[in-house]
């Protein structure tokens, strides 16, 4: 899937999952957690493309996540790729195939993003202030890019990123002291994981299963939905059906849950 098609998924993922867990566990959270833990995901819910490499001397190329930092992100993307491909070189299985691209590899693994998420959370627990900003930081500029795409490639690098700084200013003004943290880590790691659910709609599908060798030596087989009902990249379906469907779900949610505080807030009793 698209860049902007994989951070509305995310928003949505978290909104539904923040509903869920509502009704079922009464987790409440403040409007202003459900707004950071939102967009935390949908920032996650990017960065498994960190490892698609365009041409960094001419700024082209690369997915949308890849363009967040201008050439620096595309240079980093660059190195992803060439690492997530010297780990599929490293661990294949006999029956792998070759490749020339590290692309939908490593960072579309299951370990990979339950790591991203349980490393961000324990640097928020461990280094506080300076880990909690730097990772509000980097996630609302890539969040920024995927859910604003047309208005971010208008802007520039240079907006997105004083945008980003500043509303990593207001959000670590509005998250609790001493907690709230750990929320930032479950985010990023969950988008992660949507991100692998939503390509696992493509034809390509995701590795899921590595690092387990299954049937005739492969690690590194591609798990999904079957080609008839696959979505095309970039397609009338991915743009029209399931980015619709996604700002349905994100709408529904975040309605039912600001419900409440916002009549409280109000004063109006129901
Ligand atoms: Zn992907």
């Amino acid at each position: 899937m698209m860049g902007p098609s994989h951070a509305l998924s995310g928003a949505a993922g978290w909104l539904a999952g923040s509903l869920v867990l509502q009704n079922v566990a009464h987790l409440h959270q403040t409007p202003a957690q459900l707004a950071i833990g939102t967009v935390m995901c949908a920032g996650g819910a990017l960065l498994p493309d960190m490892d698609m490499s365009g041409r960094v001397t001419s700024n082209k190329g690369g997915a949308t996540v890849a363009h967040t930092f201008g050439v620096i992100s595309l240079f980093v993307a660059e190195c992803v790729e060439k690492i997530s491909l010297g780990i599929y070189q490293l661990t294949r299985g006999p029956h792998d195939p070759d490749r020339e691209n590290g692309h939908r590899t490593f960072t579309h693994t299951l370990p990979f993003n339950v790591a991203v998420g349980a490393g961000t959370f324990e640097l928020c627990l461990h280094y506080g202030k300076t880990a909690v900003l730097s990772v509000l930081f980097f996630t609302f500029a890539m969040a920024l890019r995927g859910m604003f795409e047309k208005w971010a490639q208008r802007a520039g690098w240079l907006v997105v990123t004083l945008t980003a700084a500043m509303a990593t200013f207001l959000a670590y003004e509005r998250l609790p002291a001493g907690r709230g943290y750990p929320i930032l880590g479950l985010a990023l790691g969950v988008g992660g994981l949507i991100h692998i659910l939503g390509d696992m709609l493509t034809r390509h599908g995701c590795p899921v299963l590595w690092p387990f060798t299954v049937g005739r030596g492969r690690r590194w087989r591609c798990v999904g939905v079957p080609d008839a009902v696959a979505v095309k990249v970039g397609g009338k379906v991915e743009v029209y059906l399931l980015r619709t469907a996604f700002w349905l779900v994100s709408l529904v949610a975040a309605s039912r849950l600001l419900y409440e505080p916002v009549l409280h807030r109000l004063n109006i009793k129901v």
